[in-house]
């Protein structure tokens, strides 16, 4: 059995650690997480890795060799969107293991040392937070987070204290010593890049920084019969606008994705001309200053198409994420990885938030994408072949031994 087959086996083993129905359901700190934990405890032992929990939910893996040896970090997330996919996280988990085991006999040879971290949440499915594991370890943890409530009320420390954690240790991780080299992500691209390029594998150049705004265009009612189409004040044409006008400029901008998600029309009544429309306009990409003069422009965009139809508009930035740029070094060490297996090497942006992008607070990040079907993710369908799990071993290997290299 290779060791992409040996990944695919064990994928399709921990999926049963679910809630009922289609798919994989996985949230944090449940019977479900423990389940799950329970066989990551094993691949981690099967690498030669010490295991322990974190205060945080985290399962942790070391490599013997710790010691004062600088620390390269691999993981991924445990949890799961509802009905989600085999592969998405926990995949990077059974292929970190993995990778570690390929050192298992030569500990003491290497100069670094090793640490799997299976994180607890990165979906944010069960608390209206995520990224708790690696934000206890980044020193970036608000406690306040603890006192958040899951759908059924129960707060997320007494949810962490069931499972055996004290809520209150977590904000104590935060790792300063040993030095971390690196944090190393393999992770489902969840969308159709590499598919469509025919490769295994992708090395990623950051995270998408995020910036939303909610708008408003309002107008005024009035019978859709007796108002004459002159001098209407109709918020929903001025909105229709632009949203078109949204789409075809960020079209025309390859490092760019904006998409008006929400789209909220009052009275929204078949004979009423429409007085309000509130949307929300999402920007990503990776690079804050793209990002921020396409929200600038946006603006103008709507303030011009307000004034042309009388409507008064309300422009209101909610929120704004910035990018994180993935490590030049941890990118070169990940390329020559790929060529080493033979493949083209491909960059590319990560439009989702991982793992990543909180561990950027700690040390610098490298995330490898690999392909999945039909770029499908957060479905039951989701699928990645055992032999691009196999290229992402293989490349990481090598990517540990290059750093490892310039650390003797
Ligand atoms: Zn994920």
């Amino acid at each position: 059995m290779t060791d992409g087959e040996l990944a695919q086996a064990r994928l399709h083993e921990i999926a049963e650690a679910s809630l009922e129905g289609p798919g994989v359901t996985r949230l944090p700190w449940t019977r479900e997480h423990r389940d799950a934990n329970r066989l990551i405890g094993i691949w981690m032992k099967d690498a030669g890795l010490d295991v322990s929990l974190d205060a945080a939910g985290t399962l942790v893996g070391r490599s013997p060799n710790a010691g004062s040896k600088p620390l390269i970090l691999l993981g991924s997330h445990q949890d799961s969107v509802r009905q989600g996919g085999r592969y998405d996280g926990i995949m990077g988990i059974a292929l970190a293991c993995l990778v570690a085991r390929r050192f298992r006999d030569r500990w003491s040879d290497l100069p670094v040392a090793i640490s799997v971290l299976a994180f607890a949440d990165e979906e944010g499915v069960r608390f209206p937070t995520a990224l708790i594991g690696p934000r206890a370890l980044a020193g970036t943890l608000d406690p306040s987070v603890f006192e958040l409530a899951d759908a059924d009320g129960i707060r997320m420390s007494d949810a962490m204290r069931d499972f055996g954690l004290e809520s209150e240790r977590a904000s104590a991780l935060a790792m300063r010593t040993p030095p971390v080299k690196a944090y190393l992500e393999c992770h489902i691209e969840q969308g159709p890049i590499l598919e469509d390029n025919a490769l295994p594998v992708g090395v990623v150049t950051g995270i998408c920084g995020i910036t939303r705004i909610a708008v408003t265009f309002a107008g005024e009612t009035g019978h859709a019969g007796t108002v004459p189409m002159s001098g209407r004040r109709d918020a929903l044409v001025g909105a229709a606008q632009f949203v078109d006008e949204v789409n075809r400029t960020v079209s025309n901008l390859s490092d760019l994705r904006a998409t008006v998600g929400q789209f909220d029309v009052r009275p929204n009544v078949v004979n009423a001309i429409p007085n309000e429309v509130r949307l929300t306009l999402e920007i990503r990409g990776t690079d804050d200053v793209n990002r921020a003069s396409f929200k600038q422009e946006m603006h103008q965009v709507a303030s011009r198409i307000a004034n042309t139809a009388d409507l008064n508009l309300i422009w209101t930035p909610t929120y704004d994420q910035p990018a994180i740029a993935c490590d030049a070094a941890l990118r070169r060490a990940l390329a020559a990885g790929v060529r080493q297996t033979g493949h083209r090497v491909l960059e590319l942006p990560s439009g989702a938030t991982h793992d990543s992008s909180a561990m950027a607070d700690l040390c610098p990040v490298g995330m490898l994408f690999v392909r999945c079907r039909n770029g499908v993710s957060h479905r039951p369908d989701e699928f990645a072949s055992a032999d691009d799990m196999a290229v992402a071993i293989d490349v990481c290997e090598t990517a540990i031994r290059g750093i490892a290299d310039q650390t003797e």
